[in-house]
């Protein structure tokens, strides 16, 4: 007996920073998401797009729900990685809950709730696991989170170490429509080439600028052109302050080309193709509270 072919969307839900991301790369085997030590890195709902010889994964990657803690307003950035977070839902099959192996809090809580809520299987997803120093600490903990809940499977992994993924796979699958692949094999993603070359700048700010600079921070890909063998792409780095452009661009020049020579070499990587990449840094003041700059920039749906 064959198995079925199934298919549909799955929602990679959990809190900032568990690997939300990093498993959504993992499964489509290709860095369509961007990843930080930092917390709230995506800033758009992403599909990632994962096929299997025994069916195919449509993995919704997530901005982690904001709460604008200690803040009493949320600016219109956060409002709209709100957005982008609740959105996650809609047309969804199966969510895979994502926690770090080891923590378990409130809005952890919260999250399951709300995903039976909406009538979803949880495929409970414990990532991590390669940083628990004590492994025997697991069984008790899974036994715990698992008390009183009634999750479809729970799947100990490590995204970043790519372990356990298989299983996992498997049981998301098995929760899936019988239905033929919604999206072409070599598909990986619903976002275009622009946006990757964008985000992919993106992630070098985030991972090379200190505190809150990154979050001052947005990119605007002016030119994505296709010559002959070679892209050619500008890309604009926008901040909110004249002393936060001195500081992108470093002495001498030698933050931005850092940045510019990380971020080319994942183009190139993702893209298949060598990348010819220019970077300017520009001022508009107060860009991520600015409902106009912030469709400018490409966060509207
Ligand atoms: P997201 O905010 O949930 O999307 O989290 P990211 O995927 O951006 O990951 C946040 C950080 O955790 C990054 O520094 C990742 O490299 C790291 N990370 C993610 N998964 C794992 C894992 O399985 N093991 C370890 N050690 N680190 C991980
Ligand atoms: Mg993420």
């Amino acid at each position: 007996m064959t198995t079925p072919y199934r298919a549909g969307h799955v929602a990679v839900i959990g809190r900032p920073n568990v690997g939300k991301s990093t498993l959504t790369n993992a499964l489509v085997g290709a860095k369509v998401s961007i990843v930080s030590p930092r917390p709230q890195t995506t800033r758009h709902r992403l599909l990632g797009i994962a096929t299997f010889p025994e069916g195919q994964l449509v993995l919704v990657d997530t901005p982690g729900l904001h709460r604008d803690q200690g803040k009493s307003t949320a600016t219109a950035m956060h409002r709209w990685m709100n957005r982008a977070a609740r959105g996650a839902l809609e047309g969804v099959d199966v969510a895979a809950l994502v926690v770090r192996a080891g923590q378990w809090d409130e809005a952890d809580g919260f999250a399951y709730e709300a995903l039976r809520g909406a009538g979803l299987p949880v495929v409970l997803v414990v990532n991590q696991v390669d940083r628990l120093k004590d492994k025997s600490a697991l069984l008790p903990y899974l036994a715990q989170i698992s008390e009183g809940r009634e999750f479809a499977a729970v799947h100990p992994i490590s995204a970043l170490k790519r372990t356990g993924l298989q299983p996992l796979v498997k049981s998301v699958l098995s929760h899936l429509p019988e239905q033929d692949a919604l999206y072409g094999e070599d598909e990986i993603t619903d976002k275009s080439q622009r946006f990757l070359a964008g985000e992919m700048v993106r992630e070098q700010l985030m991972r090379q600028l200190g505190e809150e600079l990154p979050y001052a921070t947005t990119v605007e890909i002016e030119q994505f052109e296709v010559d002959g063998a070679l892209l050619r792409i500008g890309a604009v780095i926008w901040v909110e302050r004249d002393g936060q452009k001195a500081i992108v661009i470093g002495k001498g020049g030698e933050r931005l080309r850092e940045i510019g020579a990380k971020a080319r070499i994942q183009m190139e990587r993702l893209f298949g193709s060598k990348v010819f990449l220019q970077t300017w840094v520009r001022v508009r003041e107060g860009w991520s509270d600015d409902e106009a700059a912030l469709r400018a920039f490409g966060y509207h749906d």
